[in-house]
């Protein structure tokens, strides 16, 4: 169901008036926000662009013109089709696939998720592993929904699983091969950004000059929000509801990873779905993470990674990188900005 905000903006120049007088075919420039909200890869995703479109008034003026219809359909069919390729939750995906065969033959893969696992390589490499797809060998044994967590036995026989030096990547061929036979992949915590990635190209090829793209925590802008910054809310940790911090950004992206997302509560612990690769268990020292940056697949991982890596380690690590900031909310609910965000 799409959902319009419709901004009643019509503009008729004078040459204009005189071509539909003379040709008796109204035709107007209409200008307006687009909104269209969806679920996919397990979580909700939002759209959201300007677009100044001709079109006659003889077609209804509330129907959607076909030039946004087709922007919108085009980012949900995007959404869909990296959800398709690399789910763990699908067996047909090409990263079931390869969760199935790459521990006993190198597998050849597209390109595209090529490049992704390299990506993945570089954080893990810059963060000491605490980004590590292979988290998914003890990843796998969580079920939030049931409240299922493995034992402390089942943790200890999954690490030595868990290292992302096992990924063996063959550029030559795009073939890859895991070199232990427990290791899985997941890549929950970097195909989301890529996802917003990919549609905010879509929209920029379409001619949208100011537009959003969401799937869950991860957003990424185009542009601002015609003269205005775009507003970007954090969300409150504990409080479902409110926003933390209001944050106005323009052709940037923001991830947050938090703990409230997916979880259960046993015993006062919390089981959440972003694991220290060293323990096996729940990262516990921050309950929120957002990254701000250019590069939307980056500013995901890095939100995953700054969570694991905790306050002291993972502004240290922001602080180290340029192109980026970050805004913990550390454990006690208190606030913490990297150094770019400070104000002198
Ligand atoms: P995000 O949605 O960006 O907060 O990332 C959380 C998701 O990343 C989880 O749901 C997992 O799919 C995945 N994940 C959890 N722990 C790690 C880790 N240490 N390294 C890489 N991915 C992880
Ligand atoms: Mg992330």
């Amino acid at each position: 169901m799409f959902v319009f905000t419709r901004l009643p903006i019509k503009i008729v120049s004078c040459h204009l008036l005189c071509f539909i007088f003379l040709m008796s075919v109204p035709i107007t420039a209409q200008a307006q926000w687009y909104q269209h909200s969806f679920e996919v890869m397990g979580t909700q995703a939002h759209v959201e662009f300007w677009l100044e479109s001709e079109t006659s008034e003889q077609v209804a003026i509330k129907e959607v013109p076909l030039a946004a219809r087709n922007i919108i359909d085009s980012v949900v069919a995007e959404m869909q089709r990296i959800d398709q390729g690399m789910s763990p939750y699908k067996a047909d995906s090409e990263l079931s696939k390869l969760n199935r065969l790459a521990a006993m033959r190198p597998v050849v893969i597209s390109p595209e998720l090529f490049d992704l696992l390299k990506n993945a390589e570089k954080i893990a490499e810059l963060s000491d592993g605490a980004f590590d797809i292979t988290y998914a060998s003890v990843g796998y044994q969580y079920d939030y929904r049931n409240k299922q967590k493995p034992s402390q036995a089942q943790i200890e026989q999954a690490l030595p699983a868990i290292n992302y030096r096992g990924i063996v990547l063959d550029q030559s061929n795009n073939s890859v091969r895991f070199n232990h036979p427990k290791i899985k992949i997941d890549l929950g915590g970097i195909a989301k950004g890529y996802a917003v990635k990919n549609c905010l190209a879509l929209l920029k090829a379409a001619g949208v000059k100011h537009g959003l793209i969401s799937a869950g925590g991860d957003t990424g802008l185009l542009g601002d929000r015609r003269g205005r910054p775009w507003l970007v809310g954090i969300k409150h940790p504990r409080a479902e509801q409110k926003n933390a911090v209001h944050l106005p950004l323009a052709n940037e992206a923001i991830s947050t990873s938090g703990d409230y997302e997916r979880y259960f509560v046993e015993d006062g612990t919390r089981y959440h779905h972003i694991i220290n690769p060293k323990t096996g268990k729940s990262a516990w020292q921050v309950v929120s993470v957002s990254v701000i940056g250019q590069d939307p697949t980056y500013v995901d991982a890095l939100s995953t990674t700054i969570f694991v890596l905790g306050l002291e380690r993972g502004m240290a690590l922001i602080n180290r990188l340029d192109d980026y900031e970050a805004i913990i909310i550390d454990n006690q609910q208190t606030l913490h900005f990297s150094q770019g965000l400070q104000q002198n």
